[in-house]
């Protein structure tokens, strides 16, 4: 398959070279051209368990130059949706699908105001990743990818299967569904119960637990984000916040992307994670003070960074 990455980070760059391992033609697009320059002349250095490997990969700054594509992925942080959108139009002509992975609600339904919905996929991804420099990133772990149509109409199904079969050839654990927006929110709920407190404390996942305190703000952000998911009629796990608390024991060691992008001085996805669930409750008739408490504290450290 014809493939580009448009924000090829941590994330875009191992997806676009695990589909190139497995003989797919993949361009990796970013804006950022450093990282471009260092991928096209010496391939993009992977790091995992300690263990380096190189892979040859295409990078471009400039989409112009791509030409047509039957797959473009989208993996740029949720503030810069927008703008991948218009780039992946430019480069699907008439059949090819747009898919995003990304984190936070919200990405899916800019896309479609650009490409139409048919030719859009969404899902969630498990795999982690961390981007160490310039054509370098470590790939931290593993886990399903879970993808689908976001079209409710039952177009879109056989071109989500052919993608998801795009994927598991590559090597990835990949779930096809029916249901995407049962799957986003499920992730959600995770980025909802750990990411935000995580930034603005300076914590790793893992010390959530440390105190009860702390465990009980994560159990009423994610509790508030169920209700809402539930009066949207999406389907979410009875023990949704013990859940989340259990996923922060597993990433004990790790600091959240959101964590990391405070760390980095770098504009976080806020507002499609807790913000998003204070807008979606509004739109059900809901309140969600402990969201829209956590989303004003990220915002306003965010805004005041030295
Ligand atoms: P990242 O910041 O490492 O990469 C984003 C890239 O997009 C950057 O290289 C940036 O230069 C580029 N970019 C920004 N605007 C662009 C544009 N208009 N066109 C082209 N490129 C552009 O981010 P990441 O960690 O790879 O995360 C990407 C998405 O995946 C986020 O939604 C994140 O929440 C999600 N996600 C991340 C992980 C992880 O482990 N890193 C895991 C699951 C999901």
């Amino acid at each position: 398959m014809n493939v580009a990455v448009i924000g090829a980070g941590a994330m875009g760059s191992l997806f676009g070279a695990l589909l190139a391992e497995a003989g797919n033609s993949v361009c990796l697009i970013d804006i950022w051209a450093e990282h471009v320059r260092a991928i096209n002349a010496a391939g993009l250095a992977i790091e995992r368990e300690g263990v380096s490997r190189t892979v040859p990969l295409r990078a471009t700054a400039d989409p112009g130059g791509v030409g047509t594509v039957d797959l473009a992925i989208i993996f740029v942080k949720a503030t810069h949706t927008a703008a991948a959108a218009e780039t992946a139009r430019s480069l699907i002509g008439e059949a090819g699908l747009v898919l995003t992975l990304q984190n936070g609600l919200g990405n899916a339904d800019t896309i479609a105001e650009v490409v139409a919905e048919r030719r859009v996929l969404a899902g969630t991804t498990a795999h982690g990743a961390t981007l160490l420099g310039p054509g370098r990133i470590r790939h931290a772990g593993e886990g399903s990818t879970v993808m689908g149509a976001w079209s409710r109409q039952p177009e879109g199904s056989g071109d989500a299967r052919r993608v998801a079969e795009v994927f598991a050839r590559a090597g990835f654990e990949t779930v096809l569904t029916e249901d995407v927006r049962q799957a986003l929110w499920g992730k959600l709920l995770i980025n909802v119960g750990i990411n935000a407190i995580t930034a603005v404390t300076g914590i790793r996942n893992g010390q959530i637990l440390d105190l009860p305190a702390t465990a009980e703000l994560s159990r009423a952000a994610v509790a508030e984000a169920v209700a809402v998911a539930r009066a949207r009629g999406v389907t979410v796990r009875e023990d949704a916040a013990e859940h989340v608390l259990t996923v922060a024991a597993v990433t004990a060691a790790n600091r959240s992307s959101m964590g990391q992008d405070v760390d980095n001085r770098r504009l976080t996805e806020i507002d499609a994670i807790n913000g998003a669930v204070v807008r979606e409750a509004r739109r059900v008739g809901l309140e969600a003070p402990v969201n829209q408490t956590l989303a004003a504290l990220v915002e306003t450290l965010q805004a005041h960074y030295r």
